[in-house]
């Protein structure tokens, strides 16, 4: 049975879907709505459940006007709203990143924290009695690289909520709930490039904005040159003249460099009392990150935590023509779509295998066909423990039965896309490491029991119905192909 806050919370979400509009408010929509849990109602007051601190803050500096008109609206004029927010979770396990079935994560509460609207804290908004008003700029290399922009970085749900808090961010630097920023991700997910983008935005926003990026290896040996020199204190100052700070790789001081933390630590503070932005990469959450300073770590968590995810088959693809785009290169969508289905690890691979086959279609003047995409991918991906990936096997029964491939999602019962459902279950066991489960999710949210009950009904007909054997052999030739 529905429950009565679900249905005013249903109420209030279809008003404030009609009240943001284009394709902004749709952004909007699934960013900072549609994470929202509704928990209780009482009397006037509907509670709702948001992920972190820094969310509610978001909503609140944004979108009170638009959440009070719709609890008004719903409840009447004397109703209430009320925030319960996740504490002390990294973003990585809320909501948010749940609503991605890939990953096949489950979020964990905690610990619940009740607090009313509009009593909102300040503990972000301490005057720092040293910052000299009117001090003069030095002028600053930003060491930012022009190639990294925000336009160039493309869009997906894999990174949607990272790319716009940094978009938030170089909008108002220093000024969001998302200080410090936190990038995080594995290794060539486009942290670098992401951090890079906010900085190039910032600038352009805000040209008369401090902008530095530095590395935090080359954060580590400043430090060590400067003690080494005696002018550790310039080194502080430079850094505390920074307006917008961005550290890249921060998992590189762990276990290491009690000293340099130390000394960031300062500088982190300095910087974030007097309202400048800090822009943190690593390539895992702060919950995660051992082997660095408590204190430090803690400060991490201040802000928001935006993780960035391994790209959906859609975005790869979407990446691989915006770089042919760039380059000016020209390929065949069969190409295009063969590179973006086969792989799957990270953007960083995916560019690699597109320049490689460009550079063997120069050196050999060969024409890029999809053989040699396959022979170039066989060769790039053998040592990264290549895997057919549910996606392919989908795509690869859906043309072999010319079907199209999001009839596999439908509900239908067709007899044909039940088969070619069926099939994907049982290549997807066979040939792929994911559970039962993962396997039922991305085939049409099905349970684990069905696909369990695919992979016995294939087997079976394989074993009675020659047409079927057929089939098989000839799908399972194409996969290992
Ligand atoms: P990381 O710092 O996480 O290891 P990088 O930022 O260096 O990863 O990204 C690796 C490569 O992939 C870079 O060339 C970057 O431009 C590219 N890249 C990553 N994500 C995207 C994206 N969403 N759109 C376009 N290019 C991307
Ligand atoms: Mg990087």
């Amino acid at each position: 049975m529905e429950q009565e806050y679900q249905r005013v919370w249903d109420e209030c979400l279809g008003f404030i879907r009609d009240n943001l509009s284009g394709k902004e408010g749709e952004d909007a929509f699934t960013t900072w709505f549609k994470p929202i849990v509704p928990v209780k109602l009482e009397a006037n007051t509907l509670t709702i459940q948001v992920p972190s601190q820094f969310f509610y803050e978001w909503l609140e500096e944004n979108y009170a006007e638009l959440l009070k008109d719709a609890i008004r609206l719903t409840l009447g004029p004397t109703a209430c709203l009320q925030y319960s927010i996740v504490m002390d979770k990294s973003i990585s396990d809320s909501p948010i990143t749940t609503r991605i079935p890939s990953t096949g994560r489950q979020s964990t509460i905690n610990r619940m924290k009740d607090v009313p609207m509009n009593q909102r804290s300040d503990n972000h908004d301490i005057l720092n009695p040293f910052v000299i008003p009117g001090i003069q700029k030095i002028r600053i290399n930003s060491q930012l690289s022009s190639a990294y922009t925000l336009n160039n970085f493309v869009e997906g749900e894999c990174n949607r909520l990272a790319r716009s808090a940094g978009y938030a961010v170089a909008d108002r630097p220093g000024k969001t709930a998302f200080n410090p920023l936190m990038l995080h991700g594995g290794v060539g997910l486009g942290k670098t490039h992401l951090a890079n983008a906010i900085g190039l935005q910032t600038k352009e926003f805000h040209p008369e904005m401090t902008v530095l990026y530095v590395t935090s290896e080359q954060f580590m040996q400043q430090y060590m040159d400067a003690g080494r020199n005696g002018t550790t204190s310039d080194f502080v100052h430079f850094y505390e003249m920074v307006d917008v700070l961005i550290v890249d790789d921060i998992q590189f001081w762990a276990n290491r460099g009690a000293r340099t933390q130390e000394a960031f630590f300062h500088i982190f503070n300095t910087l974030h009392q007097a309202n400048k932005q800090i822009i943190i990469t690593s390539d895992k959450a702060p919950s995660e990150l051992q082997g660095l300073e408590t204190r430090l770590n803690s400060r991490l968590k201040w802000g928001l935590a935006a993780e960035l995810l391994p790209p959906d088959v859609e975005t790869r693809m979407n990446i691989l023509k915006q770089k042919m785009r760039n380059d000016g290169v020209e390929m065949p969508d069969d190409v295009i779509e063969y590179i973006a289905y086969n792989i799957n690890t990270n953007v960083r691979e995916l560019e690699g295998a597109l320049i490689s086959l460009m550079a063997q279609s120069s050196l050999n003047h060969r024409d890029i066909t999809i053989d040699l995409a396959r022979q170039m991918v066989d060769k790039f991906v053998k040592s990264t423990s290549r895997e057919v990936t549910i996606d392919y096997i989908q795509k690869v029964v859906c043309d072999y039965f010319n079907i199209p491939i999001d009839s596999i999602q439908s509900r239908t019962r067709k007899r044909e896309i039940v088969q070619a459902r069926q099939l994907t279950m049982y290549f997807a066991k066979k040939l792929t490491k994911s559970s039962l489960a993962i396997i039922g999710l991305q085939c049409g949210n099905k349970d684990h029991a069905t696909v369990l009950h695919a992979c016995k009904t294939v087997a079976n007909l394989a074993d009675t119905d020659k047409q079927f054997r057929l089939w098989i052999d000839e799908l399972e030739k194409k996969l290992k192909d």
